[in-house]
């Protein structure tokens, strides 16, 4: 009896609590909570102090929004090298590295063949709105699911996943295996095209947008700057030929750009351009409007890379006027972009996030002309001269396939042949690099433990070596020094302006506010999975960023 009092007594006193919690706040819902479209934006190549390098003429409804409103990781690092597009891409929507995700470049070698394989080749599949080798792409070459994957495992595959980018890798990667669709751009044909791997024939809604002939619209504009050339005071002077690569047929790397006569009738010319990026956001917005993205019953997902940025950035370095207003104009353009959202979808009833695949270093002429330390590393001169050297001593041409992504790649299939003791051979190789003056390490991928380096260094290379796809010695140089050309710039180093991204939420679940402790590109992931609901992408090693949500 007494205890019948008292479970009663209990009982009351828990409804009373929970009634007195109602009232303040707790309205059990319904319905999961959760957004009605998520929205991935990947800009390529987009250093993290490019947020604060042209603040002040940032609009306020662009970048400056989500800095206001949203929640900015102000260090978040890539985790691993080489820092490149597929790598950066891979990693933001699987929480992975290569040594799991398997994509350890843009293009790798198959280290049991020597074959080189692009990120997002398949031959099995064909283009879809075009006869062209540039459909023969999917996310096959990916092994791990990710946070798009796991929306749709997680709904049942109610939920809509579409990517899109200029680049194939930059659509396909993020949307992943069970996307509805990814859309990238083929010069070939001037349109918007997709695989086989996907679809059958592109929706009517893309077929009309590619019948505008998109890109000719905007080359027929020309590319003038927004404002007054000499306004543009974050900026080398617009003619600086020893930093700027300039278009072909152009006279000099200078505004106005007269892109209706250089393009001649090749309309790829629209990637170096920043209306490449305007494009992108409208395809992004036909997509909305057409598959009703955010206006069923559960939350989906479009995954946007621009592209643009990377390209002028290649071309014009970073300290360009061409990069200055390339970014003034991505900032008005996601200004409008957010206005378009807040329209379709509501105000808050959406979750955008912006980050980058990765950096990019400064020009090293214009580091130079400037006192510092930096150079372009002349990496065929390197491998001809290692080749020689292994030839000279075993009797075999060719042992070395190749530098990239700053691998020693070595001929495998000779190397077996022969029966040589490749601990022997990297040793010999290691010993050669590391007296090349611009060579900080050069470190066996099997030793990377033993490696006398900084542990920054050491985390890095493993999560960046994949066995079966990367080379067997990494090469890092001396910071400010890259393999490449003399004008514009590239990535792919460990160092902060290749691997220092910017990475901002904003909307439905996000808090208002920003973090300085380390974060990771790996974070991405995990973090919008938990804003989701969802699981983690298979092969996530990230952790959820806790301060970002409400
Ligand atoms: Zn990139």
């Amino acid at each position: 009896m007494k205890i019948k009092i008292l479970l009663t007594l209990t009982f009351a006193t828990a409804v009373f609590s929970l009634s007195a919690q109602n009232k303040r706040n707790v309205t059990p819902a319904a319905t999961l909570p959760r957004p009605k479209l998520m929205v991935g934006l990947v800009v390529d190549q987009m250093r993290w102090d490019y947020l604060y390098r042209y603040y002040d003429r940032y609009q306020v409804g662009g970048f400056k929004r989500m800095l206001n409103e949203g929640f900015t990781c102000e260090n978040t690092l890539i985790p691993y090298i080489p820092t490149v597009t597929a790598i950066g891409h891979s990693s933001i929507y699987t929480g992975s590295v290569p040594a799991i995700h398997g994509i350890a470049g843009n293009d790798f070698i198959i280290q049991a063949t020597g074959k080189s394989m692009y990120c997002t080749d398949d031959s099995t599949v064909n283009a879809v709105g075009s006869d062209s080798k540039a459909g023969k792409m999917s996310p096959r070459n990916l092994l791990v699911s990710t946070v798009t994957d796991e929306l749709r495992l997680a709904t049942n595959f109610r939920s809509k996943v579409i990517g899109i980018a200029l680049k194939d890798r930059g659509g396909i990667l993020p949307a992943g295996h069970a996307a509805n669709a990814a859309y990238w751009f083929d010069d070939a044909n001037g349109a918007w095209i997709s695989s086989t791997y996907y679809m059958t024939e592109l929706p009517v809604w893309v077929k009309t947008f590619n019948a505008t002939k998109p890109a000719e619209k905007y080359l027929k504009q020309d590319w003038n700057t927004l404002y007054p050339v000499n306004t543009y005071v974050q900026s080398a002077p617009d003619n600086s030929p020893r930093y700027e690569g300039k278009f072909s047929g152009a006279d000099a790397p200078t505004f106005p750009i007269k892109t209706s006569e250089l393009y001649k009738g090749k309309a790829g010319m629209i990637r170096s351009t920043p209306y490449g990026n305007s494009m992108t956001l409208d395809l992004a917005k036909a997509a909305i409007e057409n598959e009703k993205l955010g206006a069923g019953t559960v939350t989906d997902f479009l995954a946007v890379s621009l592209s643009s940025t990377d390209y002028v950035g290649h071309q014009f370095g970073p300290n360009s006027v061409e990069a200055e207003d390339t970014y003034l104009r991505l900032d008005k353009d996601l200004a409008a972009f957010f206005t378009y959202l807040d329209g379709k979808l509501g105000k808050g009833n959406y979750t955008v996030f912006l980050s980058a695949d990765h950096g990019a270093a400064h020009n090293p002429n214009f580091l130079i002309d400037h006192n510092i330390p930096a150079g372009v590393w002349k990496s065929s001169d390197v491998l001809t001269r290692l080749n020689k050297l292994l030839e000279d001593k075993y009797k075999v041409k060719g042992m070395v396939l190749n530098l990239d992504n700053y691998q020693v790649n070595f001929n495998n299939a000779a190397i077996r042949k022969e029966n040589l003791n490749t601990d022997v051979l990297k040793f010999d190789c290691i010993q050669f690099l590391q007296q090349e003056p611009q060579i900080a390490y050069a470190v066996d991928m099997q030793r990377v433990q033993a490696a006398t380096i900084p542990d920054e260094l050491r985390t890095r290379i493993q999560n960046g070596y994949n066995a079966e796809r990367s080379g067997a010695i990494q090469i890092v140089l001396k910071p400010g020094w890259f393999s490449g050309g003399q004008t514009g710039t590239t990535h792919g180093t460990w160092n902060p302006y290749d691997a220092h991204i910017p990475l901002v939420f904003m909307g439905w679940g996000i808090k208002h506010g920003s973090l300085t402790r380390e974060t990771h590109m790996t974070d991405i992931a995990p973090t919008v999975a938990q804003l989701l609901h969802i699981q983690a992408p298979n092969g996530n090693i990230g952790t959820a960023i806790g301060e970002v949500l409400k």
